[in-house]
């Protein structure tokens, strides 16, 4: 039997930021239930960064990651993990209302046209927001595992957690390939497995649901579209940006509730994709060069979980982190870190209440 003192049960960007930030004062293991980390929902993001997206609460974390996001520590990284671009939230008509403290200005159409060539005329006007950017996702990922090793930490692949008994002197977890371990704090970082870990714990869910999201690669007859700006509508039902010179990634902004699994994109919402594209601008659609799929996991009231389970001792929740996950996850893993170690926030969070995302705010 091996002894940690903390034992994270996932090693996404939830799990690895997490880890990184607790590694150097507790003895802790990473155990991933694929053969690498990053496959599910981390591996699978439109790595982009918005301020706006997610609501206040959210849009609090996104804003407090983003200086860190650019320009972080040089142990860390030598170079940041932003590229702007901008976004524009596109409108037949009312302009969206974006959180508060988010930089924005009102484009007319004859900008739009400039800035989005071919873009069809229903669409009368745009909010920019300049803050918007590119996250190099795999970077940042392997910069938190790189960091949670330097520290002590270790990982441990193909190491799906079956089963956990809270016992006297802590948590015993049961490995499929039938090892067993030992530490008094467990940490659910299982994204959309996040509940079914819990039950596995004998803890009471929290009803975090998985949703499905479909992103296409498609290549069209127009080029000069590496900078375009993230294009979105205001309504929520598309987004696309340019990825090289004439292809672009698209997503129908889908979300289906799903059981959780190794998602893949279903041809109806790949059409849908095309179709609602095709609505927006002129440019010919010459082929989908790829397509995936992957989980988006909400709890009830869309706001990330983080903190100790009120009915049961030393089981944290660090779940829930939707749609903003990566550009969330340097604030994210410092509150996380607080609360778990039960020490000060960090300079970067504190501004931030905790409260908002305690997992009894879901009266559990
Ligand atoms: C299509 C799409 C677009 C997105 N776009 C963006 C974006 O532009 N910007 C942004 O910030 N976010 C985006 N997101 C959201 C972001 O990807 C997620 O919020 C984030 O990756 C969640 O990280 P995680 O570590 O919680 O989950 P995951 O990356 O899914 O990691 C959870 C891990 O837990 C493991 N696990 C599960 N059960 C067990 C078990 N029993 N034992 C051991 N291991 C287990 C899984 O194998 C998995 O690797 C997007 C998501 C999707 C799907």
């Amino acid at each position: 039997m091996s002894d940690f003192d903390v034992i994270i049960v996932g090693g996404g960007i939830a799990g690895a930021s997490l880890g990184a930030e607790i590694a150097g004062k507790r003895r802790t293991l990473i155990i991933e239930a694929e053969d690498h980390c990053g496959y599910h929902a981390t591996g699978r993001s439109a790595a982009f960064y918005l301020e706006s997206y997610g609501g206040p609460e959210v849009a609090k974390l996104t804003a407090a990651s983003g200086p860190f996001l650019t320009c972080p520590p040089v142990e860390f990284s030598e170079r940041g993990f932003l590229r702007r671009r901008g976004d524009l939230h596109i409108t037949r008509d009312i302009l969206p209302e974006l959180p508060p403290g988010v930089e924005t200005r009102v484009v007319e159409r004859e900008e739009l046209e400039r800035l989005v060539p071919g873009i069809r005329p229903q669409w009368r006007r745009a909010l920019f927001e300049p803050g918007c950017a590119d996250i190099d996702v795999a970077a940042l990922h392997l910069a938190y595992l790189r960091a949670f090793r330097r520290s002590g930490g270790l990982v441990s692949t193909r190491a799906r957690l079956v089963l956990a008994d809270r016992t006297a002197d802590g948590w015993r977890l049961q490995v499929e390939d039938g090892s067993a371990l030992r530490a008094p704090i467990i940490v659910n970082a299982a994204g959309a497995w996040a509940d079914r870990v819990a039950k596995a714990c004998s803890v009471v869910p929290i009803g975090i649901e998985p949703k499905r999201r479909t992103m296409v690669q498609l290549r069209v007859g127009h080029s000069g579209l590496r900078d375009l700006p993230l294009v979105d509508d205001a309504d929520g039902t598309f987004y696309f940006k340019g990825e090289d010179d004439n292809t672009i990634w698209l997503s129908p902004h889908d979300e289906i509730a799903t059981e959780p699994c190794d998602a893949a994109p279903e041809e109806i919402d790949v059409a849908m994709a095309i179709d609602r594209f095709e609505s927006v601008v002129d440019w010919p659609v010459e082929r989908v060069e790829r397509s995936w799929a992957g989980l988006r996991s909400f709890a009830p009231d869309r706001l990330p979980v983080y903190g100790f389970a009120a009915d049961a001792a030393g089981f944290f929740w660090c779940v829930g982190q939707g749609g903003f996950g990566i550009q969330t996850s340097p604030a994210a893993a410092k509150l996380s870190a607080a609360l778990l170690l039960g020490e000060e926030p960090d300079s970067m969070i504190r501004q931030i209440d905790p409260a908002v995302f305690l997992p009894n705010r879901l009266r559990i």
